[in-house]
């Protein structure tokens, strides 16, 4: 039997799949069983379950943020995941993003530069049976070539440009969502690799902390 906790989490995650994302514009039905069913709560660290569903962003120590639930929600929608695809997350954080990514694609390799956040996010998504989703250290903004290419990349920081690396790293058809801009603010920008050609697209503002490495920021 599922305790009061947990049944709390729950109508609090139905809540916010509602009230965040549906009445934003988030419609693919995928996406939001998956924003239905990942415990946000056990990713926020000391969060109380009501500030974990909250309409924003949460800190998780070494100044890093787990992003607001609608912007984790429009990037991953941005993807068009089907089910089948190998995909790239860069800054794993606590591990939330993966975890959606994980019910969604077959296979998830996430980059973190922190050791200590790669460690913890690691050990949470395998304690709560994310078998999928696998957690290396690196600088992201190289990718990651030993398993490309992907169907799917996304980068979970904002970058002052498109990594060349990680368009090289891009499957046909693959679409990359990065947010590019200063490091205050950033447009979230999503790009589709057709017939070898990248095309495009903007998807309105965003924030996020700075994604630090070679063809990032460099401090
Ligand atoms: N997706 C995360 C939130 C990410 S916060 C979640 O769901 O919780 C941004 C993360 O990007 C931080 O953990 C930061 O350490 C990491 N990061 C910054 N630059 C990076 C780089 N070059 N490679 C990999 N990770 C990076």
């Amino acid at each position: 039997m599922k305790d009061e906790r947990e049944l709390n989490a729950e109508i609090l995650r139905r809540r916010m799949v509602d009230n965040q994302l549906i009445g934003r514009g988030i419609s693919d039905p995928r996406v939001l069983e998956a924003f239905r069913t990942v415990p946000r709560h056990e990713f926020a660290g000391r969060a109380s379950p009501e500030e974990s569903y909250g309409d924003f962003p949460l800190a998780i120590g070494r100044g890093q943020t787990i992003s607001q639930p609608y912007m984790v929600a429009l990037m991953t929608e941005a993807l068009e995941l089907k089910g089948g695809e190998k995909v790239l997350e860069i800054g794993t954080g606590s591990g939330y993003q993966a975890a959606i990514l994980s019910k969604l694609a077959r296979e998830v390799w996430s980059v973190e530069r922190i050791p200590e956040l790669a460690a913890s996010s690691h050990a949470r998504l395998k304690e709560l049976g994310y078998d999928n989703v696998e957690v290396v250290v690196g600088d992201g903004t190289r990718g990651w070539p030993e398993e490309a290419p992907y169907a799917g990349i996304v980068v979970t920081a904002g970058s002052p440009g498109v990594p060349p690396p990680l368009l090289d790293q891009l499957d046909e058809g693959g679409r990359l969502v990065i947010p590019v801009g200063s490091g205050y603010s950033q447009t979230l920008a999503v790009l589709e690799k057709k017939e070898g050609k990248i095309h495009r697209r903007e998807r309105g503002g965003c924030v996020f902390v700075p994604l630090i490495g070679e063809y990032g920021w460099k401090k």
